[in-house]
């Protein structure tokens, strides 16, 4: 219900307490006989709830979505995954705050943070703060081309998400105007099994590369069929 303004609140209660006025200083309904009359309030308040209602469903913002690069199946994200890494990246969930990723996370120096599932370049050290939220947080990301930001109204709040833009995983949300003393004032509250941390020096993982063309035909067409796409 996050969705809609105190200010829009207060204003549609207004109008249901003030409807019997409104009701006496127009005609239509002095053509209705009483108990009718008495039925009006309560009809636009139900107008007014449903309209409310229609806003908590969530929904992507088309113009703001873009198609990932790397597309694979369920069944191909839960072989290279491990079952949190899944449910969060492919399934938009989030990891419990303060947990055993986020006291590493704590700990880690200089280095590079990298997208799980596909091993995108996505936030640095150099980002990184400490907001006290129990989440892994950064004030930017390093490479803004392979971060998605998209509005997301799940679970009755208006939030945006950020996704890797190569292979669509789900990282976590970014807030902005809280106050904390970084560059940005934003804060990419991001899901520390979505990351794979790699210090100074290290070795970058393995780029996913999106399949040939060839291959995402056949995988395509055996889709259509109905069948299980084929093992790589
Ligand atoms: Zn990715």
């Amino acid at each position: 219900m996050y969705g809609v303004t105190t200010a829009a609140r207060k204003r549609l209660s207004r109008q249901i307490e003030e409807f019997p006025e409104y009701a006496k200083r127009t005609h239509l309904p002095r053509l209705l006989p009483p108990h009718m009359k008495a039925l009006f309030p309560a009809a636009l308040a139900l107008i007014v709830l449903s309209v409310l209602h229609a806003e908590d469903k969530p929904k992507t913002d088309p113009k703001t979505a873009t198609a990932p690069v790397i597309i694979k199946t369920e069944d191909e994200w839960k072989k290279i995954l491990t079952e949190d890494q899944f449910k969060v990246t492919r399934q938009q969930g989030t990891e419990r705050p303060f947990g055993d990723i986020y006291k590493e996370f704590e700990k880690q120096g200089e280095g590079t943070y990298f997208c799980i599932c596909c091993g995108a370049e996505l936030f640095t050290s150099t980002e990184k703060f400490h907001s006290g939220c129990g989440w892994p947080s950064f004030y930017d990301s390093s490479k803004a081309k392979n971060v998605l930001e998209r509005v997301d109204n799940s679970h009755g709040m208006r939030r945006v998400e950020t996704v890797c833009k190569r292979c669509g995983a789900h990282l976590g949300h970014v807030f902005e105007g809280e106050g904390f003393k970084t560059p940005t004032d934003r804060r990419f509250c991001i899901n520390g099994v979505a990351l794979k941390f790699v210090a100074k020096g290290g070795q970058a993982p393995k780029l996913l590369e999106p399949e040939s063309a060839e291959v995402q035909k056949k995988k395509d067409e055996v889709a259509k069929e109905g069948g299980e796409a084929p093992k790589k």
